[in-house]
């Protein structure tokens, strides 16, 4: 069978901060500017900060248009990497926002955004959700591996340049990980560094998801809690929560991804090529399979494998049976 490539557009799914999300996937497999310990799509395998069309702006326009009935909360720009390499960025936001009134977010992690043509391309967005996991330069190496022309200051002035340039939603997202920043003195730090970037929200998260390394270790919830305070005002938890609404929407998609899973464990990557699913979708799937004890992630050669825990088959002899009789 010849293989097909995913389209770019995929759900709507379920998004902790987003709601239903329409997600766009602009970059391929995964492309992307870092190498995060904590990337829950695994290692990158193109580490690049060239910006290119990587998929033809009007095959993405046009594939939109047949999903916007679907009517989701916000149209997401992410996917399996960075979309701010994605040289028409701006261009796709206008032309969305010519389309439809259903607000655009852009999900970056905000390293490319000391480039003033990046930045101003992304304030076209209604929200935009950059990160920073990183206290310092040298955390900033270790966390999230970047490609040589990043650096930590780079990043800071990036992300201080656009609050004031964009008047629409900031959201940081401040990733923390058990061992690396998660100390008093480190979370102290990060707080500084969001007083100054003055976002809108800042929201905490920790790697609730199997990790491309698996030192990279999440910190327990109600320590999260705790750190929270230390944020001016209070950060937002947003690790584990759960949107139930859209996962439900789509209950063929689980039920493919455990009829695969069952014949034999995958990767987020093969699991995305096998059912033509985007990886950003397949992860948010396998997460709802995981929080319901359906699927296990297990770790081999410094990567993830899904596979199905006993409860699963159980479910599926049950429904086997009640077929037969
Ligand atoms: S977590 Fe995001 S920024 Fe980091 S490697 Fe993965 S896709 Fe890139």
């Amino acid at each position: 069978m010849k293989y097909q490539r995913p389209q770019p557009v995929f759900g709507p799914v379920s998004s902790r901060r987003l709601g239903r999300s329409l997600g766009v996937d602009l970059v391929p497999f995964k492309t992307c500017s870092y190498d995060c310990i904590y990337c829950q799509l695994g290692r990158t395998t193109c580490k690049t900060v060239e910006r290119k069309e990587w998929v033809p702006l009007d095959a993405v326009l046009d594939e939109l248009k047949g999903k916007l009935a679907c009517r989701p909360d916000y149209i997401t720009l992410s996917g399996s990497g960075e979309p701010t390499l994605y040289s028409r960025l701006g261009e796709l936001i206008a032309h969305l926002q010519a389309m439809t009134a259903v607000p655009v977010a852009v999900l970056t992690n905000g390293s490319l955004l000391w480039q003033k043509p990046v930045r101003e391309e992304v304030a076209l967005a209604d929200v935009v959700l950059p990160s920073l996991d990183a206290p310092d330069a040298e955390r900033f190496d270790f966390i999230n591996r970047p490609h040589r022309e990043i650096t930590f200051e780079r990043l800071v002035d990036g992300l201080e340049a656009l609050r004031r340039e964009f008047s629409g939603q900031y959201w940081l997202e401040v990733m923390l990980l058990g061992g690396y920043t998660a100390l008093p003195a480190q979370v102290r730090q990060l707080a500084d560094w969001t007083r100054r970037i003055r976002p809108d929200q800042v929201q905490l998260n920790t790697a609730v998801r199997p990790p491309a390394e698996e030192y990279a270790m999440a910190v327990p919830p109600e320590r999260l809690a705790e750190l929270a305070r230390m944020f001016e005002p209070p950060a937002e938890v947003i690790a584990g929560g759960r949107n139930r609404r859209a996962a439900a929407a789509s209950p063929l998609s689980g039920q493919a991804i455990l009829a695969l899973l069952r014949r034999r464990p995958c990767t987020v990557e093969h699991v995305a090529q096998g059912l033509l699913m985007k990886p950003a979708e397949v992860v948010k799937f396998l997460a709802d399979l995981e929080a319901q004890g359906r699927v296990l992630g297990v770790r081999r050669d410094g990567q993830v494998f899904y596979r199905t825990t006993a409860r699963a088959s159980a479910a599926a002899a049950c429904s086997r049976r009640s077929r037969t009789f």
